[in-house]
């Protein structure tokens, strides 16, 4: 752990439970690559006291926090300001105390994209299956459409929740080409054949017995498959889509790199990504010998 001096600046993370979370590691870690004197802490906010917790922010002064599980839509009543991203999302990771306003950001979208820009692939003109239509699903679905993708398929176990999110994202993004494919039957791999990038934004995968509904022998050389899945990181997903010869994202880059846009907005300096890899890398692989715990950053 850094030094923490007389002064030292306070950011944190709030969700609840919080014991797992890897956000501290990441950003003290950039903190100290960066000499600054600054502090980041897990709190874990139980529901009924998110009001409290929000406007402890600025009764604290503290300079930003992250949010996560189960309180990214609550926060957002007690907040000044969203960024258009947050606004359209419907969900706040990332809140910043500037001039005594409190500004809300969603930043797990971008952090998507730029694990895939980190990995060398584009998502402007391509066709995209996406499976889920969770709060993780919504925030990639919003982003992949800013970002110009040709067109999105989207699946989901209750169908009538990615027919709401197709309906909400023609609404509210109007070139977005979307539409929706049942998870039963042939129908997923009837697509398969015409979609670039395939990505997991289910919970499936994180527990030894789940089934994921993807025909895995239709994947092959011209899919990008990526899961949001890091623990564990090798998803049987990935593990059966490099089989057949499909090119994998892993789920640590969007970790990563979501943080990595909560730190520039908080501090305009960049995360170490190489230190913040081997760091968590080590951390998931030390956690992984003592069973699973929940996907929470
Ligand atoms: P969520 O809001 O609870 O959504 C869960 C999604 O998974 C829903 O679409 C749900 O379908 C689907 N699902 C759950 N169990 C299923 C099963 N047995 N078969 C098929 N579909 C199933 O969760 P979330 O916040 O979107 O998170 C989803 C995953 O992404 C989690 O594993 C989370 O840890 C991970 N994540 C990773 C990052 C990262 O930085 N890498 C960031 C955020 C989230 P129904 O609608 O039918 O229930």
């Amino acid at each position: 752990m850094h030094a923490i001096l007389q002064h030292a600046e306070l950011y944190g993370i709030f969700g609840y439970p919080i014991g797992h979370s890897l956000s501290p590691l990441m950003h003290n870690t950039a903190f100290a690559h960066h000499g600054l004197n600054a502090v980041y802490l897990p709190f874990a906010v139980p529901p009924a006291q998110v009001e409290i917790a929000v406007k402890a922010i600025r009764a604290l002064h503290i300079r930003g926090v992250n949010v996560t599980i189960p309180h990214k839509q609550a926060v957002m009543a007690w907040l000044d300001e969203l960024s258009p991203e947050a606004r359209l999302i419907g969900a706040v990771n990332t809140v910043q105390l500037r001039d005594d306003r409190l500004v809300g950001y969603n930043t797990d979208g971008i952090g998507f994209l730029r694990s895939l820009e980190e990995a060398g692939s584009e998502v402007a003109g391509r066709t995209v299956l996406l499976l889920g239509a969770g709060g993780a699903a919504r925030a990639l679905a919003v982003q992949l459409c800013l970002a110009g993708i040709q067109r999105l398929y989207l699946t989901n176990r209750t169908q009538t929740r990615a027919e709401e999110l197709a309906a909400f994202l023609k609404e509210n993004i109007p070139h977005a080409d979307i539409s929706v494919v049942s998870m039963k039957g042939p129908s997923l791999s009837a697509h398969l054949p015409h979609i670039d990038i395939v990505v997991n934004a289910t919970s499936v995968g994180m527990h030894p017995h789940d089934r994921m509904v993807l025909p895995f022998a239709d994947l092959g050389p011209r899919h990008l498959v990526c899961d949001i899945v890091y623990r564990p990181l090798h998803t049987p997903l990935l593990q059966a889509a490099q089989h057949q010869g499909a090119r994998t994202v892993d789920g640590l880059g969007m970790l990563i790199h979501q943080g990595a846009k909560a730190f520039e907005i908080w501090t305009q300096r960049s995360f170490p990504i190489p230190l913040i890899r081997a760091k968590l890398s080590g951390a998931l692989a030390e956690r992984s010998t003592a069973g699973p715990a929940p996907n929470q950053r």
